[in-house]
């Protein structure tokens, strides 16, 4: 079937995870549109926490610097007793950072700027959000997906070959294609707001009532901004009043103190806490991200995380596809992602239980995402003989480099961008090796283009190493396998022939 494509991606949602799909978009020169049924950008704090791993994918898509300029990281907990003493503890185990995680540390930013942050880089890129325009239906099939826009230019019908659904946990995308959700609603209501207040110092998270449900209260002081961020539990039934004045009752009466007062509330909203997971991810053209697969309560600090690797994970495989790529690669997210999201809800819910039974709890290295993996993944492949202590599926880690001009060099500044990278471990460089497009080749050992004088990735020399666009090792390959290289590559990038053909022009796309 042959069908005219007006674009070839279209994002329902500008929240974080349609964001970073945009992005990522953008700097592979796919064409897409992204749409957003909010007049303008939302303006809440919701999830403040960005995790190491997500810092990572960050400096990949050229924003970490503006993120961390943007936000801090983490004041300690300070819990209350009841006679008004207290202790104040830090919120993680302590980590520092090293050669192969440079970035230890959860750094705290309101939704609202990660977003205005994402915003600013897509601009960059050439694009914007398209806000004030919802998606109110669409049919697909095999050839594409004719999506149906309302914005106040009126009602449109736009071609596109991939709908993507960014759209949050009321997902109309997951609603329309009949996915289940299934899950269970775990018995917490809680409220959230940003606050102008006074009577509190900054320089702490405020915690009274640690594990008491029914009278805990947080307060933690939003980086980057002079609003407080306060969270509460309330009762399951009934219409909150989240009026400055009942706020400040309540912080007045569960802390006990006076003199807390609310001066003003720029964002506040009541939820009920969830754990549900999509049955599926992709729908023939049509694929989830972020919270309209998986919703999480927010202990641990995950959803928003989770969500932007969703789109991580996403964007290069459709992008490749787009390109020629086997359509096969695409059923990759949903075998990578899902069981992720899994891990996820259990770990946020036991969280949740933790802090029902004794209070707020430190978060620990399962909190930082840097030990998640796609070992199961079909894409995943080892050679026969281990080449190092390098795993295929496993994220690959960070190494201080040397290059051969005697500048340092981080692993991770030959990975950044939207390439694959070929590691290969050669006595010496060879100019020509095999280089292609979309693959950057490097070479490491004592005479090469780069040298690990540290042996921080033990590579048996003549092996090599395929990473993933998004970070991961797709592949290694012993001395013995080299021939599988190609029938790998294969399976993720378009052929060699298809190449130089571009997918994102303006100009209508065929659809085959
Ligand atoms: C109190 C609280 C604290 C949290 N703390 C953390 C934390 O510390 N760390 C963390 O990682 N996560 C946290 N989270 C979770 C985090 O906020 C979410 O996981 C994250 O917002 C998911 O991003 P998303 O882009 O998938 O969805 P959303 O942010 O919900 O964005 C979806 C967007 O789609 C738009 N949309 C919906 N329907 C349509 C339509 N038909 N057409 C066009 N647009 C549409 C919506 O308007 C919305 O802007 C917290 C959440 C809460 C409530």
């Amino acid at each position: 079937m042959e069908v005219l494509a007006d674009i070839d991606v279209l994002i329902c949602g500008a929240g974080a995870a349609g964001l970073t799909l945009a992005i990522d978009l953008a700097r592979r020169g796919v064409s897409f549109r992204i749409i957003e049924k909010l007049e303008r950008p939302f303006g809440g704090s919701r999830g403040k926490g960005i995790q190491p791993r997500t810092q990572e994918v960050f400096e990949d898509l050229g924003i970490l610097d503006r993120i961390t300029a943007a936000g801090g990281i983490y004041p300690p907990a300070r819990d209350y007793r009841s006679d008004g003493s207290y202790e104040e503890k830090s919120m993680f185990e302590e980590r520092a950072p090293t050669p192969d995680a440079p970035y230890r540390k959860a750094l705290m930013l309101p939704q609202f700027l990660t977003e205005a942050v994402m915003r600013e880089r897509l601009a960059e890129l050439g694009h914007a959000v398209e806000f004030d325009s919802s998606l109110i239906g669409f049919d697909h099939g095999e050839g594409g997906v004719s999506v149906h826009l309302r914005s106040p230019r009126g009602e449109e019908r736009v071609q596109t070959r991939y709908l993507v659904g960014a759209d949050g946990g009321r997902s109309f995308v997951r609603k329309a294609l009949r996915v289940a959700f299934p899950g269970k609603t775990l018995g917490v209501r809680a409220v959230v707001a940003d606050v102008r207040l006074s009577g509190l110092d900054r320089d702490a998270w405020h915690q009274f009532n640690s594990g008491d449900m029914e009278r805990l209260v947080v307060i933690c002081p939003l980086a980057g901004t002079n609003l407080f961020q306060v969270q509460a539990p309330i009762p399951i039934d009934g219409e909150p009043d989240l009026s400055p004045k009942v706020l400040e009752r309540m912080i007045g009466e569960r802390s006990a103190r006076s003199g807390i007062e609310i001066r003003s509330v720029s964002w506040a909203s009541a939820y009920s806490m969830n754990a549900r997971l999509a049955d599926r991810y992709r729908v023939g053209r049509v694929f989830l991200i972020g919270d309209a697969a998986h919703i999480h309560p927010p202990t641990g600090g995950q959803g928003l995380n989770t969500s932007v690797q969703d789109a991580y994970n996403l964007g290069w495989k459709l992008s490749s596809v787009l390109a020629g790529a086997p359509d096969a690669l695409l059923d990759t997210y949903e075998q990578e992602r899902r069981p992720i999201a899994q891990h996820m809800l259990g770990l946020s819910s036991r969280l949740l239980d933790a802090q029902r039974q004794q209070g707020v709890q430190a978060r620990g290295r399962d909190t930082d995402q840097l030990d998640l993996d796609y070992a199961r993944s079909s894409l995943s492949h080892d050679g026969d003989t281990r080449i190092s202590k390098i795993f295929a599926g496993r994220r690959m880690f960070d190494a201080a480099l040397v290059g051969a001009a005697g500048q340092p060099r981080r692993l991770f500044d030959m990975m950044t961008g939207p390439h694959w990278t070929l590691v290969r471990a050669a006595a010496d460089y060879r100019p020509d090796a095999g280089g292609r497009e979309g693959v950057r080749v490097i070479s490491i050992g004592d005479a090469a283009e780069l040298r690990d004088p540290f042996d921080q990735l033990g590579l048996v020399s003549g092996s090599t190493l395929l990473i993933r666009p998004d970070g991961y090792v797709g592949a290694t390959f012993d001395t013995a396998s080299l021939d599988d290289i190609e029938p790998y590559l294969a399976r993720v990038l378009p052929p060699l022939s298809l190449l130089s053909a571009t997918s994102g022009s303006a100009a209508p796309t065929r659809l085959s």
